[in-house]
């Protein structure tokens, strides 16, 4: 079976109703970066950076995956299908997808502070100043903050390096080390960038870019790669 490896960013839920970060209306307006998404952040103000991903929370359990998230999951009936994500949603799971890879954390979940390796699948939507793991500290939301390192690079990294096709849905191609993984695809593979404003790093060969919307690129692509076998 060829191994498709495809590799999403927040403009994949973005016909979602969720919100990408850098997009004009994006959610920076609003909340600084270093207000919000930084260990500093963290220590200087946990009530906000909790709002913060509280908002968030809630707007992710009202959207619904959308027809990128679930043509994604037909390629599963010919190939053997791998999904990285930055995204923090868990649209793709909730449109089926089982092999998926969270670079910066879920904000489904929770983690102690103390312990990285005890992490909790939240009931509700809200994580509160006051609420502690069983060891007895404050839970955080279980997200990747910038400037923080991301421990699933290296598996994200061993993938890319093993497909057969790789798939770019939705990114700006922005935020490092996870915008550094275009680079990994081997010499034969076939890669494809889908997004309407499409940003790969200039020299860059061996992709072939769809600027379109992921409901529009997505399933199109998906549609041809199932009839054609192509590649
Ligand atoms: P980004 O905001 O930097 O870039 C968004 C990209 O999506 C842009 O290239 C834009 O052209 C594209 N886009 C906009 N509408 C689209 C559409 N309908 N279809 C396809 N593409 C569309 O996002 P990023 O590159 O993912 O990096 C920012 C960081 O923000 C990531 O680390 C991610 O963790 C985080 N983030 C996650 C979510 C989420 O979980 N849904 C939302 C916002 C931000």
């Amino acid at each position: 079976m060829k191994r498709v490896v495809v590799f999403t960013g927040a403009g994949i839920s973005a016909e979602s109703g969720i919100r990408t970060f850098r997009d004009s209306g994006g959610l920076w307006d609003e909340y600084p970066i270093e207000e919000v998404a930084t260990p500093q952040a963290w220590s200087k103000n946990p009530a906000l950076v909790l709002q913060f991903y509280n908002l968030r929370r809630e707007q992710v359990a009202n959207a619904r995956p959308n027809a990128a998230h679930y043509a994604l999951e037909e390629l599963r009936s010919v190939f053997e299908l791998h999904i990285i994500t930055q995204n923090i949603d868990d649209l793709h799971e909730r449109a089926g997808s089982t092999n998926v890879l969270h670079l910066h954390g879920e904000i489904r979940k929770a983690r102690s502070t103390v312990n990285p390796d005890h992490v909790v699948e939240l009931s509700g939507n809200l994580i509160n100043v006051g609420d502690t793991c069983p060891l007895g500290s404050q839970l955080r939301p279980h997200i990747v903050w910038f400037g923080e390192s991301v421990p699933a690079m290296d598996q994200a990294i061993d993938l890319v390096s093993t497909a057969d096709l790789f798939l770019v849905v939705g990114t700006s191609l922005a935020v490092y080390p996870a915008a550094s993984l275009v680079y990994h695809i081997p010499e034969n593979a076939k890669a494809w960038l889908i997004d309407p404003n499409p940003q790969l790093p200039a020299g860059l060969s061996g992709y072939s870019i769809l600027a379109k919307t992921a409901c529009e690129g997505v399933p199109e692509l998906v549609n041809h790669l199932l009839t054609d076998h192509v590649f």
